[in-house]
């Protein structure tokens, strides 16, 4: 990490690509703790909130000027001196962006034991924390009712198409948004209703016909914050995931309806995905892999090879160019 973004982050400027240190994959000492070799790192959205003053506090620590970024990652144990992991096992957890490091302390990871023999990416995407966020709060507050109404933005990304296809399993009808005609192209293949591309489409004109929205699950906030509130039926539940047309930017849009939460009686509900792991998490793990692996849950990935390409792949994911998962492949298993 290089230095602080004002707006969108800057490949080359914000991140850089570093290639000064060595490692001694023989002879670096461990001191009780295991080697390990980076496979894959995920590249998500609230990175770009870890890009900022390491004084201001916020759920996620910040990136420290100088020091490599770190994220959730899949990771293969090369030596170990803790009896935890033994070489060969592969494990879940925040890396550092390196295609190489020595880790202390066991209880950061997950062993993957991967019966189901999914790509080692797909545990960052629909099987990692995106797919984690859709599952635990679909399930905490959707309370989806058969034939409701729920709208999905950005519906094409891991967490929104998991999402689309959780209030399909409820019974609901779908509204999806997504922000180019492939992107809508691959959502309606999950089994949305209604999908269109909000650049082209007026999302207030669609909802006025498709709605009211009983479900609203919120990528975006802004604009189609407020376009959801004014297709919101009473007692709507907003679920409230994300906004990440307010990530770049130091003029929020000033959402102007919100007096209608209070006639509607909505409820809206902001959460952090790590809150709800202790109910979850198990769960998550038994069901998730198993039903992407019979091809019940679809995902779709957008798989970079290279640390090198890290900076680029920050800004698509900002910028909406990602199609799919974006996955940073560091090195086969
Ligand atoms: P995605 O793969 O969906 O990538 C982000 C997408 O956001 C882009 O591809 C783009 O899609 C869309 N986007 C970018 N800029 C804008 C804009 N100005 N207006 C509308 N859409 C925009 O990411 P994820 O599935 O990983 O994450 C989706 C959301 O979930 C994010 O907001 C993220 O911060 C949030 N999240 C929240 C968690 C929590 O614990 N609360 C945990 C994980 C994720 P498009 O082209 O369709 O616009």
């Amino acid at each position: 990490f290089n230095e602080i973004p004002k707006g969108f982050p800057e490949p080359g400027k914000t991140t850089v690509y570093d290639e000064s240190e060595t490692i001694d994959l023989e002879k670096a000492p461990l001191n009780g703790g295991f080697l390990v070799k980076t496979l894959v790192l995920s590249i998500d959205p609230y990175m770009r909130g870890r890009m900022r003053d390491a004084s201001i506090k916020s759920y996620a620590p910040p990136f420290y000027i100088g020091k490599p970024l770190d994220n959730f990652g899949v990771g293969k144990v090369l030596r170990s001196e803790n009896p935890a992991f033994k070489a060969g096992d592969h494990v879940y957890g925040m890396l550092p962006f390196q295609e190489y490091f020595v880790a202390q302390d066991a209880q950061q990871f997950r062993l993957l034991e991967n019966k189901e023999g999914l790509p080692w990416s797909a545990y960052v995407g629909v099987c990692g924390m995106p797919g984690q966020t859709a599952y635990y709060a679909w399930k905490e507050w959707s309370a989806a009712k058969k034939g409701e109404v729920a709208f999905v933005t950005s519906a094409s990304g891991p967490v929104g198409a998991t999402v689309v296809q959780l209030a399909k399993g409820d019974g609901c009808k779908v509204i999806a948004s997504a922000g180019s005609d492939d992107k809508v192209a691959f959502v309606k293949t999950v089994g949305a209703d209604v999908a269109f591309n909000y650049k082209t489409e007026d999302t207030r004109k669609v909802l006025e016909k498709e709605g009211p929205i009983d479900i609203f699950w919120d990528n975006v906030g802004g604009e189609t914050l407020e376009a959801a509130i004014e297709a919101a039926n009473v007692h709507g539940r907003f679920i409230e995931c994300g906004m990440i047309s307010q990530y770049n930017t130091s003029d929020p849009y000033p959402v102007k309806n919100l007096i209608q939460i209070v006639g509607k009686q909505l409820k809206i509900h902001g959460f952090i995905v790590f809150s709800m792991h202790d109910k979850y998490q198990d769960e998550f793990y038994r069901e998730v892999p198993r039903r992407v692996a019979a091809g019940e849950i679809k995902y779709q990935e957008d798989i970079t090879r290279g640390l090198d390409k890290v900076s680029e792949a920050i800004l698509d994911v900002q910028t909406g160019k990602n199609q799919g998962k974006k996955v940073i492949v560091v090195a086969d298993d």
